[in-house]
């Protein structure tokens, strides 16, 4: 079952992602971010050497498994600040870092396994993209739930199909769907990402990627800002003009917007990224996580809004 915490937090105004853990687990639930060593269809060459635009090669994985570092480990390393800094006693693995579902299923199970066994956590995460995903893969995520929260994570950014093309995703709005139609019914969290300021996207696209995911069966969200991190195709576009940021007003007004349009019980997970500062390049801004997330809150209250406010089925 899904639970929303929004009825419990209404002074939050939205569905976050910290009340429905601890609601769930009767205490703070800390992720631990994970690289499994996994690489990504659209960077092997399966069906791009080139990447999301957004994405550098070091972007999108934190290189802790190529540095020899197991996931048994990084999830150890992880604990030790989560313990220090929040007393935490219960965590979720989060197979963040390129495509974690792009390989063989007893890879999969080994990954999972070996995050899962270590002691105080609670369930998983994992990050993937939605043609990275077939019915036996799904059979497998799904034996955990039993026993675990199990949530599947599609990055898909846009429902517009000329945005994706734009992005190079290198799957559409119906890979995505035909995704989530195939997750359904078997007892996994489904969590898409979404990102603003998409070029080539104004705001009433933006608003209606959050319109049909409104009522496309997803339980989470998480909301991006598309900001420049050095290395990227899309640090060329910057540079050559090709590429403006959105202003902090512009995007915190988007992210209302967005949540206005969710239903309730859609879990938000995250309002905003929270970029390397080393690597960020524009808007900087983006670098100030705390403020943009204060400043949205604000806005949400100065508007008298909350999430869902404008949701219609
Ligand atoms: S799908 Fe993810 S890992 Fe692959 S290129 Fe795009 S952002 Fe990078």
């Amino acid at each position: 079952m899904i639970w929303t915490a929004f009825d419990m937090e209404k002074k939050k105004r939205y569905s976050d992602y910290n009340t429905y853990l601890r609601q769930l687990y009767g205490q703070r639930v800390q992720k631990i971010s994970v690289d499994a060593g996994l690489s990504c269809p659209n960077r092997d060459g399966s069906i791009s050497r080139k990447g999301c635009i957004y994405c550098n090669s070091k972007g999108s994985g934190s290189g802790m498994f190529a540095k020899g570092i197991s996931i048994k480990d990084q999830i150890a390393n992880g604990k030790i600040g989560m313990i220090k800094k929040y007393k935490a006693k219960k965590f979720l693995a989060y197979f963040q870092s390129y495509t974690n579902t792009y390989t063989s299923c007893d890879h999969m199970k080994q990954m999972y396994d070996e995050a899962l066994f270590c002691e105080g956590m609670v369930g998983m995460a994992i990050g993937t993209r939605p043609d990275c995903i077939d019915a036996q893969k799904l059979d497998l995520i799904a034996s955990y739930t039993k026993d675990y929260l199990v949530w599947l994570e599609y990055g898909l950014q846009s429902v517009h199909d000329a945005t994706l093309a734009i992005i190079n995703r290198g799957h559409t709005f119906k890979d995505f769907s035909h995704a989530v139609r195939l997750t359904q019914g078997r007892g996994i969290n489904i969590c898409t990402h979404i990102i603003l300021g998409l070029p080539g996207e104004d705001k009433n696209m933006m608003r209606e990627t959050a319109k049909r995911l409104a009522d496309s069966g997803i339980h989470g969200v998480k909301i991006h800002l598309l900001y420049v991190i050095k290395g990227t195709f899309l640090d060329k576009m910057w540079k050559n003009g090709e590429y403006i940021p959105m202003e902090q007003t512009e995007y915190v007004d988007m992210v209302c917007d967005v949540l206005e349009l969710l239903p309730k019980e859609i879990i938000i997970q995250r309002i905003t990224g929270d970029p390397h500062l080393d690597e960020l390049r524009a808007p900087l801004w983006a670098g100030r996580y705390r403020e943009t997330f204060n400043y949205i809150q604000h806005t949400l209250e100065n508007r008298d809004s909350f999430q869902g406010k404008r949701y219609k089925k």
